[in-house]
């Protein structure tokens, strides 16, 4: 479980998260939706301390990321530590472009978790063949479709078996023809009760996928709950002016 606590995030004297509170239930969905700019991204960033956060807390299963104590630092190792169970994947799938499919998945083992080449080979592969690419292992990214290489970057993430996945926008730069297999297999991975942290633009991902929609504008957290309130019956204005845009 995440506990986003009052959480504000200020680039120099622009405020971009103001005050949100959110709780990630383990073993579920959570879908973030909002405008461009509202902070979806710079959220998501929070979780794993990519992006540090001003003000609150973000705790994962109680304990507190980035800080030890209020305004002092975790030390690097242990923020190393700590991210090593988050998964994310992004927008751009960011492989090597030298390394096979295979390489790319198993590189990250081998370094970060110190398994053997061969344990992470071994581990590489189940990764892949769940994702569908059991038959594009020996492949570099540039004879990947870009919805090979996503799957490819997921492979990467759940191969090191994560107890969370954050994914920012992940089928935004694929051809809509590549969506839905990217999309399947995230459903697949919520199936199985991974708990997910996904920005998207996807609405009907995550009006059937999320078991909890939260919408932002402009750095506010504005309303968290099941798909159908959210989607179907908003009571909020910002969000059913948003809604309209994708009918
Ligand atoms: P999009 O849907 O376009 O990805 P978003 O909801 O993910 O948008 P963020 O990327 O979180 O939005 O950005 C929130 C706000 O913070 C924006 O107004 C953005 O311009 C600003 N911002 C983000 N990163 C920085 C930065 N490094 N320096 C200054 N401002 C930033
Ligand atoms: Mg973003």
């Amino acid at each position: 479980q995440v506990e986003i606590r009052k959480v504000n995030k200020f680039y120099g004297p622009f405020q971009a998260l103001k005050n949100v509170d959110l709780t990630i239930p383990p073993g579920k969905v959570t879908c973030l939706i909002g405008p461009s700019g509202s902070g979806k991204s710079t959220l998501l960033r929070c979780i794993n301390f990519l992006e540090e956060y001003d003000a609150g807390e973000v705790r994962i299963d109680g304990q507190l990321i980035g800080y030890d104590a209020p305004g002092r630092k975790m030390s690097g190792r242990k923020l190393r530590e700590m991210r090593r169970s988050i998964g994310m994947v992004f927008q751009q799938f960011n492989l090597w472009p030298h390394m096979t499919a295979l390489e790319n998945v198993a590189e990250g083992l081998i370094r970060v978790r110190g398994l053997s080449k061969r344990d992470a080979q071994a581990r590489a592969e189940d990764a892949l063949r769940k994702v569908g690419l059991g038959d594009k292992m020996a492949n570099h990214p540039s004879r990947l479709s870009g919805g090979q290489q996503q799957r490819v970057a997921i492979a990467r993430a759940i191969a090191m078996e994560p107890r969370l996945m954050l994914f920012d926008e992940p089928t935004s730069a694929l051809d809509p023809e590549l969506v839905g297999e990217v999309l399947t297999v995230m459903k697949t991975l919520a199936a199985e009760g991974m708990t997910m942290v996904v920005v998207t633009h996807e609405m009907g991902f995550a009006a059937h996928v999320a078991d909890q929609v939260a919408f932002m504008d402009a750095g506010e957290l504005i309303a968290a709950g099941d798909p159908a309130s959210i989607l179907h019956q908003p009571q909020d204005a910002r969000i059913q002016s948003f809604l309209r845009t994708y009918h």
